[in-house]
């Protein structure tokens, strides 16, 4: 059974989101979707909402489920028995990020990460734009799945 987590803050979740987890939905048998709890970073929306967002977003989708987790990933991709991690990659900025900590995730415990990239006309969505633009009282309801439009 091919098992990958998708490990995220999901604060909120977008429609970039979405967009890679629907497109590796045929590589895996369950693809996790990991709310990485972290007490020192400050949330927009709190564990409940971002769990229950991504609950009802892919409630028809029986591959995915949604749980959250502290420390480490790939303490926690062991603990599921999953030998996947999944991230998406928006530009270059994206892989520079990403590629130290697949590096050191796979000498860590040997699990791969698969990249997808973002699709055509996704890659500027960003959880980063939508908190900005909620702060400043805007319609971010073009980045998002309908559960989370204001
Ligand atoms: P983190 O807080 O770990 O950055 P995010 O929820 O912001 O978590 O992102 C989780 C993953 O989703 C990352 O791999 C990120 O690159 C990817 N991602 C976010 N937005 C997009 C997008 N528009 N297109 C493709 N991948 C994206």
């Amino acid at each position: 059974m091919k098992k990958a987590v998708f490990p995220g803050s999901f604060d909120p979740v977008t429609l970039g989101h979405v967009d890679i987890i629907e497109r590796a939905l045929p590589l895996f048998d369950e693809i996790i979707l990991g709310i990485g709890v972290n007490s020192d970073k400050k949330y927009m929306f709190s564990l409940e909402e971002r769990v229950n967002f991504l609950n009802e977003t892919f409630k028809q989708e029986k591959k995915i489920r949604v749980e959250t987790y502290t420390g480490l990933t790939v303490d926690f991709c062991k603990k599921e028995n999953a030998g996947f991690i999944l991230r998406g990659l928006r530009n270059a900025l994206d892989l520079e990020f990403e590629k130290t900590i697949g590096q050191a995730n796979f000498e860590m415990a040997g699990i791969e990460t698969v990249f997808l990239i973002a699709s055509p006309g996704k890659g500027h969505i960003s959880s980063t734009v939508v908190r900005d633009i909620k702060k400043h009282g805007g319609d971010y309801g073009f980045m998002v799945p309908a559960i989370v439009k204001p």
